[in-house]
């Protein structure tokens, strides 16, 4: 019998979610929880502490007093334990993506390759001693200059839900390896792969204090803005809270570095291979029933490609909606009652405004009756969408996909360039001078050339732009820029000249090392 859910089932003994300090966890002393529901039942799966001033406080302490044993450990020691963090990441795999499954919704496939993005992640950490290296120079005779890339101290993760497991490992690897210690603020949606996280970390040999996690909404994030002993913040998920991270964090003089919302299309050229277009936009507008950054919600029909959209429509129609555990499921619901009300009233907005529903995911029910209660939204497709109307405008994070037509290529590369989100963008199309030159005109940050969800692998970095990331994207996610974000540079000059001992003038004038 495996340890972990395999079933949507009621629970019966409902146990709280504890919070994680010095490698143990702790029942929190909060009286304030936030309730976990099922997605595709609303049973309750566990409360969420809004953990304590006093606990936020000791997750900081801890962090803080590990610190300065774990810069002094050599970076092929945390090389090691990263090593046994991964190893312990693919042992659990099963039990971290029924975990997903349970909290968040997403089918059991689905949060494997949840759980897979996030250890490659860790995986590629485990190069930090090259990753880590400094730059040397012999800058003048008897002089060389060199850099060393040193951690910053305590740093912190916010994360949203829709990743549970590959967004806390989009900093957690990079973070620790690179010798910072970490306090991770999961989404109070879906805590439990991050726990699972803390309790691998602990099981790998980290040392107690070098992973925290604090829980909690708003005044969990604004503790980490505030605190002066947190030096950076990585945070992923809405415009609306990321924008406001990183104004006070910034303000407050931290690295902040926030990947935003999105609005992804995918621009259909007639020479493509339209069985690979269907497939893949089917597949990653209705996936994980839309809630990814990545999701591709908005196809671009160019000239006579617009007559593929029955072909679309009746792929999109053989998707089964379900619980995410049944292995039938292709996608599961929506994560709340709420989100699920928000995506149908923008569907009903594109009607409105005078768009065509042409399929209709709004009152979906699964077969089975255990999931009556469940946040279900089927895959939904409209046409004749404007760039003025509201669904256009704002992001849906739910299963449906708008289609727009165009006559022209570059008519889809204004209409695309003029949304004010950067994160992704795809072409389809058989020409390399078509799609060349599409690469270089388009302004959206991550590019699919006939791939729908071009998400960087981390030996590259996660490269969204404009209102998709706050700050203008300076610093990026994983990969080498990851490491930037988590070091500093200290560059050392050094002059080791026998003639020092024998010269009579000070220089006063600025030394040049001509
Ligand atoms: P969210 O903004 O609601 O929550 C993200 C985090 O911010 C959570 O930890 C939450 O506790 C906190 N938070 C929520 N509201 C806050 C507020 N008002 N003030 C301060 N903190 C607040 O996002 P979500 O719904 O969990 O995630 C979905 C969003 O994340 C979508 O917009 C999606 O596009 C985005 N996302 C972006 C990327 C990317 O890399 N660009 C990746 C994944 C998700």
């Amino acid at each position: 019998m495996a340890s972990y859910p395999t079933t949507h089932a009621k629970i019966e003994t409902v146990v709280d979610t504890p919070w994680f300090i010095d490698n143990a966890f702790k029942p929190s002393e909060t009286t304030e929880f936030i309730a976990l529901h099922d997605p595709a039942t609303n049973n309750l799966v566990t409360r969420v502490p809004q953990s304590t001033d006093a606990e936020m406080r000791a997750a900081v302490d801890s962090a803080q007093r590990a610190f300065p044993a774990w810069w002094a450990t050599s970076v092929l020691h945390r090389q090691q334990l990263m090593f046994r963090l991964v190893a312990l990441i693919r042992e659990n795999w099963d039990r971290l993506a029924a975990n997903i499954t349970l909290e968040q919704g997403k089918t059991l496939a689905d949060a494997k390759g949840d759980v897979l993005r996030g250890l490659q992640v860790a995986e590629a950490a485990c190069g930090a001693p090259e990753l880590l290296k400094g730059e040397v120079l012999e800058v003048a005779k008897d002089m060389e200059t060199r850099t060393y890339k040193e951690p910053l101290g305590v740093v912190a993760a916010i994360c949203p839900f829709n990743f549970p497991a590959m967004i806390p490992l989009w900093s957690l690897p990079v973070a620790t390896i690179a010798g910072n210690t970490m306090i991770l603020k999961p989404s109070e949606r879906d805590p439990g792969a991050a726990m699972i996280i803390a309790e691998l970390c602990q099981k790998a040999g980290f040392p107690d204090g070098v992973v925290n996690v604090i829980h909690g909404a708003k005044q969990t994030v604004n503790f980490i803005l505030d605190e002066p002993r947190i030096k950076a913040v990585s945070f992923v998920g809405s415009n609306q809270a990321g924008e406001y991270v990183f104004a006070r964090g910034s303000a407050n003089g931290k690295r902040v570095q926030a990947n935003l919302g999105a609005k992804n299309h995918a621009a259909v050229l007639p020479d493509c291979n339209k069985n690979n277009f269907i497939k893949s936009v089917v597949g990653a507008a209705f996936g994980a029933a839309g809630q990814r950054c990545m999701a591709l919600s908005t196809v671009v029909f160019v000239g006579g490609t617009k007559d593929w959209l029955p072909e679309l429509v009746d792929n999109a129609k053989t998707l089964q909606v379900n619980g995410g555990f049944e292995a039938d499921a292709d996608l599961g619901p929506v994560i709340s009652p709420q989100s699920k009300a928000r995506i149908e009233e923008l569907i009903a907005s594109a009607e409105d405004e005078g768009a065509k529903i042409v399929l209709d995911g709004r009152g979906f029910k699964p077969a089975n009756e255990d999931y009556a209660k469940g946040n279900w939204v089927g895959p939904t497709i409209i046409t004749e969408v404007t760039p003025k109307m509201r669904c256009y405008r704002e992001e849906i994070f739910g299963p449906v996909l708008l289609c727009l037509n165009v006559a022209t290529l570059d008519e889809a590369i204004d209409l695309i360039n003029d949304n004010e989100y950067g994160n992704g963008v795809a072409i389809f199309t058989s020409s390399g001078p078509t799609a060349e030159s599409f690469r270089r005109k388009i302004e959206a940050g991550q590019v699919g050339i006939n791939v729908p969800i071009p998400v960087p692998l981390p030996m590259f970095s996660f490269t969204g732009n404009k209102r998709s990331v706050a700050g203008g994207g300076a610093t990026t996610f994983y990969g080498r820029p990851g490491i930037s974000f988590y070091t500093q540079q200290k560059t050392v000059t050094a002059k080791w000249a026998e003639s020092d001992a024998i010269s009579t003038r000070a220089e006063v004038a600025m030394p040049t090392q001509q």
